[in-house]
Order: structure tokens, then sequence, then C-alpha cells
């Protein structure tokens, strides 16, 4: 069925083609015919008279005729033949209007179901996280004054990744910066491109880069890339691989003055295909995590900015780690609901309290951590941080590697050490072993598959692993107090500055 649905499309085109070529052949036979007929009329002193000469006069006259009409109603003539294809077909009229420069500013509503929105929220109303707001304010500058970094021949980059996990901000700060910028908002998530019909996601994309560029200038925020994203060959799926290569295309064929700004986001860009990490695609990364103590806090007064309240905003700030702005938001919400519910106008800490029952054992389960969850998670950490010596937050997943372009096997092993550390750790100062941030542990596999598979450095990932375990244990052992030193000041900042 999907290869019928694709090779339908492909056979209307080349039906299509087929007709343009046939009706110019036409044209240019007739002409040519009428030039033969003129010449020989005009180099023979056969004089050519009765039936025969009308007769090829009106033939003559008749297909020239015929040729016009069927080229001015090509359009119909070809709908009628294909009434399926009406749709394709205002596209491509669409797309031929856009190429000329025609339309450009009329031609997305007439021809596409991508609407953009028209953002109202700004920098305001993102709290917190300053350090990206002052990253994306440089695309901000660049959307509102394009010529004064054209001017220096400087292209900012087509697309910015917004890496981090759900509900941080992602969608909010990409709706910010169009805010900022008075430009058009075009939301679409990646998921929604990838239909069951193989070419169906390639043609939204290409609808919507059409669109977009005749709006321009316009943001279009891809949400959850890694829907249609993930690397090529991993599970196949044609419909997938079609649209991620429409993407690509896409993003190569239009200059980065143009215009349009892709910011897309995801929370797995380890799973993201290489070309679209490459120089001219998404080439600058921004990274959200979840929000700190501080963080917190600024979050909790901006939804409290028009409410009457009475609680401990600063304690509530600090128990609640781990929540992203969503969760943050969701408890604030209950609390509301509960002091309207006992005819107050003020949130006090019952309402608070209220709220945490409610969202702790409710439908969405956001879960506070209590002390001992916290230590553990501060024991994963400090493990971590002693080992790779490099700056981290309580919640960070995952390990800020040293890049090599040839590592080398020693280089290999520390990495496989710095994934390893944060359980050898709680190993160690716990005396028990915890289910938590897997993906270390699976990463740690990964390289020691590699190192045994691909450049057949080892013999044995399990002996290999055993022994840098044991290496671990030993150097974590030696250094209990600076890493007992490591787990007070993240269970107390949340974060590891050296
Ligand atoms: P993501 O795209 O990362 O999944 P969203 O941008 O959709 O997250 O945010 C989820 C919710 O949290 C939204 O209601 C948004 O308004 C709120 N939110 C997220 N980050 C912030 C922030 N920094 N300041 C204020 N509200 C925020």
């Amino acid at each position: 069925m999907f290869q019928n649905f694709n090779k339908n499309n492909v056979d209307n085109k080349i039906d299509k083609k087929k007709l343009d070529k046939n009706l110019k052949i036409m044209s240019l036979s007739a002409i040519v015919l009428i030039v033969l007929f003129f010449y020989t009329l005009l180099k023979t002193d056969t004089s050519l008279e009765g039936t025969s000469y009308y007769g090829g006069m009106i033939f003559l006259f008749v297909l020239l005729v015929l040729t016009f009409v069927l080229q001015k109603y090509k359009d119909q003539i070809r709908a009628k033949l294909h009434p399926d294809e009406k749709f394709g077909n205002q596209m491509e009229k669409a797309e031929e209007q856009y190429e000329s420069g025609e339309n450009k500013t009329k031609l997305a509503p007439s021809y596409t179901s991508v609407d953009p929105i028209t953002s109202n929220i700004t920098f305001e109303d993102v709290a917190g996280i300053s350090a990206i707001k002052q990253e994306l304010e440089e695309v901000v500058d660049f959307l509102n004054h394009p010529k004064k970094y054209q001017k220096f021949g400087v292209s900012l980059p087509k697309g910015v990744l917004l890496v981090g996990p759900p509900g941080v901000g992602k969608t909010l700060i990409a709706k910010a910066v169009a805010g900022e910028a008075s430009v058009p908002f075009f939301y679409q998530s990646a998921a929604s491109f990838v239909h069951i019909y193989v070419g169906m996601g390639a043609k939204r994309v290409k609808e919507l880069f059409m669109a977009a560029k005749a709006k321009a200038p316009s943001i279009i925020f891809i949400d959850e890339i890694d829907a249609i994203g993930k690397e090529r060959g991993l599970g196949s799926n044609d419909e997938r691989e079609s649209t991620l290569n429409e993407l690509l295309t896409q993003m190569d064929g239009f200059e980065s003055n143009s215009g349009v700004m892709i910011i897309a986001a995801t929370n797995k860009i380890e799973v993201l295909d290489d070309a679209l990490l490459r120089a001219g695609r998404f080439d600058r990364r921004v990274f959200l995590s979840l929000p700190s103590k501080e963080d917190r806090l600024s979050i909790l007064q901006l939804y409290l900015k028009n409410k009457k309240s009475n609680f401990d905003i600063e304690k509530l700030s600090s128990d609640t780690s781990g929540f992203n702005s969503a969760a943050l938001s969701t408890l604030i919400n209950e609390a509301v609901l509960h002091m309207i519910k006992r005819d107050g106008n003020t949130l006090l800490e019952e309402d608070i309290s209220q709220a945490k029952q409610k969202i702790q054992y409710g439908k969405k389960q956001i879960k506070f951590l209590d002390d001992v969850q916290k230590d553990i998670l501060a024991t994963y950490q400090a493990g971590k941080a002693f080992i790779t010596q490099k700056e981290l937050t309580l919640f960070q997943e995952g390990v800020q590697l040293d890049e090599y372009i040839y590592p080398s096997k020693t280089q290999l092993q520390e990495q496989i050490k710095a994934y390893l550390s944060g359980s050898v750790a709680l190993e160690v100062l716990k005396g028990e072993s915890y289910a938590i941030f897997e993906q270390d542990t699976q990463q740690a596999y990964t390289i020691a598959k590699q190192m045994q598979e691909e450049y057949k450095m080892i013999l044995s990932v399990e002996a290999l692993i055993d022994q840098l375990r044991s290496d671990l244990k030993t150097q974590i052992k030696n250094n209990m107090e600076k890493i007992t030193e490591f787990k007070k000041r993240l269970l107390q900042d949340e974060q590891l500055v050296f």
C-alpha cells in the first residue's frame, strides 16, 4: 500500500511532465508546418488551389488553435485526468509562484495547512535560565537587524537545537525568541510529520518550509525532532527516513540570510543523525537542564506574580528539587484550586501542602525527593564529579566528556570510568547498588563493546569493565573525604562548581 501511494504520486508527476512536453511539441510542430507551408508557397511555381489548399490551411489553423486551447486549459484537463492530485497541483503552482518571487506574502495561507502563530511571549515570561536567554538574544538581534550582520558577511546558524529534558521550557523559549523578534512562529511536532504513507511527511516538511519562507523572517520550531531525526538505519522506517532527507534538503536549500530560523527541540541528542548536526544545519546547540534552586525560585515568583500569598516560597523552591517548570506550574495550580475550594483569596502553606499531596499521588505522580533519595543522588554525582573533575548539578544526567578525534585506549578507558564512577561511589560509600541513571552504565558498555568489536583493543568487555570497576573502587576508597565533601556541597547548592 505504501509503495502504491508513492508510485501513484511518481506516475502522476511523470504524466504531467509528458503532457507539458507533448503540448510544447505540438505547438512547435504547428509553427514549423505553417512556416514550411508558406516557404513552399513562396519557393514553388506550382499554384495550390482547390480543396487540398483550403484543407491544408484549415488543418494547420485548427492545429494551432487546438494547441493554444490545450495549453491554456492544461491544468483543468490534468485535474480531470487525475482528480486525486488536486492538492499537489496547488502546491506546485504555489511553488512556482514562490520561486518566481510572485505572491510571496499571500502564498502561505492559500495552499497550506501550516499556519503560523504570532507569539506574544517575551523573555520576561521566561523565568530563570538567564544564560540560555543571553545565548538566544543574538538570534533575536539577527532576526531584528539582519543587515547589521550581513554587512560583515556574518551568517548566523540556520538551526538552533535546544537539548534538554521535557518541561524545562524549550518550547517557551523558542516562542519567546519569536515574540521578541516579532516574527511568525511555525510550530510542528516532528511526530506529526511521520505518517503511515511514505512521502507524506516529506511533503509536509516541504509545505512548512515554503510557508515559512513566504512569511520570512520567521521561525520554524520542530518539537521532539528525534521522532524524525534518528540516525538513519536505526530501526529502518522508510517514512521517517524520507522525511528526514527532505528536512536536510530543505535546510541546505536556503541561505542563512533568508530570514528563516529553525529551532528544534530534543531530549535525546545522542540518537540524532550526524547529518543533522553537521555545519550549516543545527550547528548551534543550547543545553537546558532541570531548573536550579534559584531558577525554581524565579519561576515560582513568576507564577505567583498576580496572586496573594503567604508561605515560605524559598523553602518551597528548595523542597522541589528535581521538579521541571511544568511540574512547578502544576503545583501552584493545584494550590490555587485548593485555596478556591476553601473560599480563600491568599495562598497559604496548607494549600501548598495539599497540592504537594495531590500531585505526588495523583495521575501525574510528580515525586518529591526525600532526604534518603537525595543522599543517594548526591553520592552518585559526587563520585562522578570526583573522577571526571567536571562541574555538575545534582540532576545532571550523563557525563561531560573531553572529545577526541582519535581517542587512545587509555582515553577510552577513562571515559568508561567516568560513566561507572557514580555507581561505584554508591557501592563504596553506601555498601549497596542502586538502580539509578542506567544510561551511564549503558554508555560504559557501549564504549567497551566498540573497543572490542570495532577497534580490537580488548578481548572481553566484561573483563575490562571488572578491571575498571576495581580500579575505581580503590581510587574512591582512598578519597572518601573529598567525595563526601562534594556530596555535601551538592546537597546544599544542587550544583558543584570548582
Ligand atoms: P519543553 O518544551 O521543554 O517540554 P515547555 O516549554 O513546553 O517545555 O514548558 C512546559 C511548561 O512550563 C509551560 O507551561 C511553560 O510555560 C512552563 N515553563 C517552562 N520553563 C519555564 C520558565 N523558564 N519560566 C516560566 N515558565 C516556564
